[in-house]
């Protein structure tokens, strides 16, 4: 964010950039998960990213030539900025659920239309996301993030927590049926659809 040099900063500001017009730009990351680097003007960079998940040119084609090779599970793999560049644990787990998609389930094992049905997932969780903090605005509600123990929107059934390369995992065992039998619980009471 710009603010006026010397303001008061805001409480997650990790660095301050002042310019000489008075004013500084503030990088504010409330969960110091980001980076600053810094490089000669006019530098050539190469950031190894994949395509940006916003791009309306990326295509569900190209997310499964993306997956083809890759036999881990789906999720950590949309968190690979190198496979697609944009998508945090939060927008990862709210495709999934949406696409109806195991975040267990291997890459390579991918259905085309389920592909498809995570492009356009990923769309409408972006989507939503923009110009709303998804996490803080009580304007945007979570569909599974953040929700173990809570019934899925869509079933009832009660949202559980895993983690996979490090990060929380939300997902619904009923909606989002793991490939592998180990990953399905026993904690499948179905409860009645809740009102949003
Ligand atoms: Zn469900």
């Amino acid at each position: 964010m710009l603010v006026e040099t010397g303001a008061p900063l805001p409480k997650f500001a990790r660095a301050v950039l002042d310019f000489d017009d008075g004013s500084s730009l503030v990088f504010v990351d409330s969960r110091a998960l980001g980076t600053i680097d810094l490089h000669p003007a006019d530098a050539e960079l190469d950031l190894g990213l994949g395509p940006d998940a916003a791009d309306p040119e990326w295509t569900a084609e190209q997310l499964a030539t993306a997956l083809a090779p890759r036999r881990g599970p789906i999720k950590p793999a949309l968190l690979d900025q190198r496979l697609v560049a944009g998508l945090g644990n939060i927008y990862a787990a709210e495709s999934l659920w949406r696409a109806r998609i195991s975040p267990f389930a291997p890459c390579n094992a991918l259905r085309r239309p389920q592909i498809t049905k995570l492009r356009k997932a990923i769309d409408a969780v972006l989507v939503r996301a923009t110009g709303s903090r998804y996490t803080d605005d009580d304007t945007v509600t979570l569909d599974v993030y953040d929700r173990e123990g809570l019934p899925c929107r869509r079933c009832g059934t009660t949202i559980e927590r895993a983690v996979q390369a490090g990060r929380s995992t939300y997902y619904c065992p009923q909606c989002q049926p793991a490939a592998a039998p180990k990953a399905v619980s026993a904690t499948k009471g179905k409860r009645p659809r809740p009102a949003r």
